[in-house]
């Protein structure tokens, strides 16, 4: 099959490699379109702490259920259009055993540990698929990894109607937070120092600031009768806006840590304790998520929103590392797809 290859880093290779091998409960799918994700720049770039090479990157797709081994998952048959949680778990380990296998001790993600979606086929376990309606726009449902990212973010925050969220960075998963936060009844505000990112927002109905011309600190004070967020949801990695975090939220508010920071970063611990803050992380999803994230889809009530983030420039399977390099260095956009079999 044609597929893209991470030979090492900072070399990716358009190469023919051998079909995936169907082992007993997992399923083969023909991908449609794979979703450029920061953690394949990661990996491509070298920064991936855990990335092993040569590897197939990818983890995001849409595709068609091509055969199986085993039984499958009630109301999938050949032929439908299908997304999956890209992750393997143990099934052993303390988090695995409670139910919180997206942080399992051993945890392996499609493109970085195993083979993954930028390629003509790519296997995963059938306990880890699910259907998308045929009808729907399959660059849409390409969104359903990112989007299940944002579900589990939003679900962990538990936020309430009319919540006052902070949106820290405006990359393609703070976007899809944004969207997620204001369908659930929050106020989103999102911090970027793009200015086309901000204007951006802007236009989908976000309120913006940026944070080199105007404190956070001080923005906070206009928001909930001056007290502050509700929420912060930070997604930048910045150790500044990691920082400003703190300092934007209420007393009692929460600050969700999404953002992969390139080192540890410091953290006002005065204003943890003083504002009894909790501060909470968050890794891949739930599967609960992913599930909630295909009904989000399938229902069609964020297609307007999501249409506004997805790129129109999609790019070949051939042009991989054109893709990724756009992805680098022009960031005037948001999810950046691969084209493979549609
Ligand atoms: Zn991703
Ligand atoms: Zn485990």
């Amino acid at each position: 099959m044609k597929s893209a290859l991470f030979i090492e880093p900072n070399n990716v290779q358009f190469t023919q490699q051998e079909m995936p091998v169907l082992e007993s409960n997992e399923a083969l799918i023909k991908v449609k379109y794979a979703g450029i994700c920061g953690s394949d720049i990661h990996v491509y770039q070298g920064h991936h702490a855990t990335a092993t090479y040569p590897r197939i990157p990818g983890h995001e797709f849409v595709g068609e259920l091509i055969d199986f081994q085993g039984k499958m998952k009630n109301g999938i048959e050949i032929g439908d259009a299908v997304v999956a949680q890209p992750f393997f778990s143990c099934g052993n380990c303390p988090s695995c055993i409670t139910g919180y296998d997206n942080v399992c001790e051993e945890l392996k993600i499609l493109g970085i540990h195993v083979e993954g979606t930028f390629a003509e086929y790519v296997k995963v376990p059938i306990k880890k698929l699910y259907k998308v309606r045929k009808d729907m726009d399959m660059r849409l449902a390409a969104m359903a990894e990112p989007l299940a990212v944002a579900v589990h973010d939003v679900m962990t925050a538990k936020l309430e109607i009319g919540d006052k969220v902070l949106v820290s960075g405006g990359g393609p998963i703070g976007m899809l937070i944004a969207v997620v936060a204001k369908h659930a009844g929050a106020e989103v505000t999102i911090s970027e120092v793009s200015d086309y990112r901000l204007n951006y927002a802007k236009n989908m109905g976000f309120n913006i600031v940026n944070p080199i011309k105007d404190s956070l600190k001080e923005y906070a004070k206009t928001i909930n009768d001056g007290t502050g967020f509700d929420t912060v949801f930070e997604t930048s990695g910045v150790a500044s806006s990691i920082l400003a975090s703190t300092a934007a939220v209420k007393i009692r508010g929460k600050v969700i840590i999404i953002g992969i920071a390139k080192e540890n970063c410091p953290f006002s611990t005065n204003d943890v304790y003083s504002k009894e803050l909790q501060i909470l992380g968050v890794r891949v999803h739930s599967q609960y998520a992913f599930a909630r994230a295909v009904s989000l889809l399938d229902a069609g009530v964020l297609d307007e929103d999501l249409y506004q983030i997805l790129d129109d420039k999609i790019y070949p399977l051939e042009e991989v590392e054109a893709a990724l390099k756009y992805c680098i260095e022009d960031i005037n956009h948001f999810k950046t797809l691969i084209s493979i079999n549609s």
